[in-house]
C-alpha cells in the first residue's frame, strides 16, 4: 500500500478552498477535512464552557483567557470521525455544524487560532489525520506547516470584491475584511504552491485544473496514485 497522499489547498476565507476541496476530495475519493472547522470547533467549545465571550465582539483575547484556551486544549473531549467522505469533529460526541458559524464563533475563532499553544496543538491533531487515509485537506497553513512535505500544494486566492460577496453568502458569518487582519501572518502561500486566482472560474473549472497538475507533479513514490 502506498502512504496516504496529503494535498493541500490552503488560502484566505472566501477563496473558493472550501468548495473546491470539497469537490476535489469527492472526485478523488479522498476524506474531505476542513481544518478551518477544528479552530471553529475549539471556539465554540471555550465559549460553551464560558472561558471566552460569547458575543460578536472579536476582541483580543487577555492573557488569562488565553491561558485557559491553551488548557481547554489538552483536555477538550475532542475526537475525529469519518462521516460520509469528510474527517469531522465530534465534540463530547456531538458533531457541532451550524453552531461553528455563528457569528460569535466568527467573531473569536481567529483570536482563538492565534494562541501559540493551539497552533502547536493543531499540528498534531492535524498530522494525525493522514492516519484515516489519503486527505484533502482545506486550510491555511497546510502547506507552510502542517504537511508541508506534500508535492500537491495549492494556494487559492481571488479579488477582494469577489471575496467580500462569496463571503456574505457561504455561511461562515462574513467579516472577511477583519478576518484578513488577524490572519494576514496565515494568508501566506508555501514557496512550492501552485498560486490559483478563483475570481473568474466557477468550481469545476478549478477542479480540473487542480487535477490536471496533480497528476503532473505527482511522483510515483509520493503515494497515492490519482
Ligand atoms: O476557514 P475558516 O474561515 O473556517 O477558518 C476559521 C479561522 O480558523 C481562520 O480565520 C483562521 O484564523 C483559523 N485557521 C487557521 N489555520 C487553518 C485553518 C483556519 O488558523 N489551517
Amino acid at each position: 500500500m502506498p502512504p496516504p497522499l496529503v494535498i493541500a489547498i490552503d488560502g484566505p476565507s472566501a477563496s473558493g478552498k472550501g468548495s473546491t476541496s470539497r469537490e476535489l476530495a469527492r472526485r478523488l475519493g479522498f476524506l474531505h477535512v476542513d481544518t478551518g472547522a477544528m479552530y471553529r470547533a475549539l471556539t465554540w467549545h471555550c465559549q460553551q464552557a464560558g472561558l471566552i465571550p460569547n458575543d460578536a465582539d472579536g476582541r483580543e483575547l487577555t492573557p488569562a483567557e488565553q491561558a485557559s484556551v491553551a488548557q481547554a486544549c489538552e483536555t477538550w473531549p475532542v475526537e475525529l470521525l469519518a462521516r460520509a467522505g469528510h474527517l469531522v469533529v465530534a465534540v463530547g460526541g456531538q458533531v457541532p455544524d451550524a453552531e461553528l458559524r455563528s457569528t460569535a464563533v466568527t467573531s473569536y475563532v481567529a483570536r482563538v487560532s492565534h494562541v501559540p499553544a493551539v497552533r502547536e496543538w493543531m499540528l498534531g491533531f492535524q498530522r494525525g489525520c493522514a492516519q484515516f487515509g489519503s486527505l484533502v485537506m482545506d486550510g491555511r497553513d497546510i502547506g507552510t506547516r502542517i504537511f508541508r512535505e506534500t508535492p500537491c500544494k495549492f494556494f487559492l486566492h481571488a479579488r477582494e470584491d469577489v471575496r467580500a460577496k462569496r463571503g456574505q453568502n457561504d455561511g461562515h458569518g462574513g467579516g472577511v475584511a477583519r478576518r484578513d487582519l488577524i490572519d494576514q501572518d496565515l494568508n501566506q502561500p508555501a514557496a512550492d504552491a501552485v498560486l490559483i486566482d478563483t475570481s473568474e472560474h466557477s468550481v469545476a473549472e478549478i477542479v480540473e485544473q487542480v487535477l490536471a497538475l496533480i497528476r503532473q507533479r505527482q511522483q510515483p513514490e509520493a503515494g497515492a496514485a490519482v
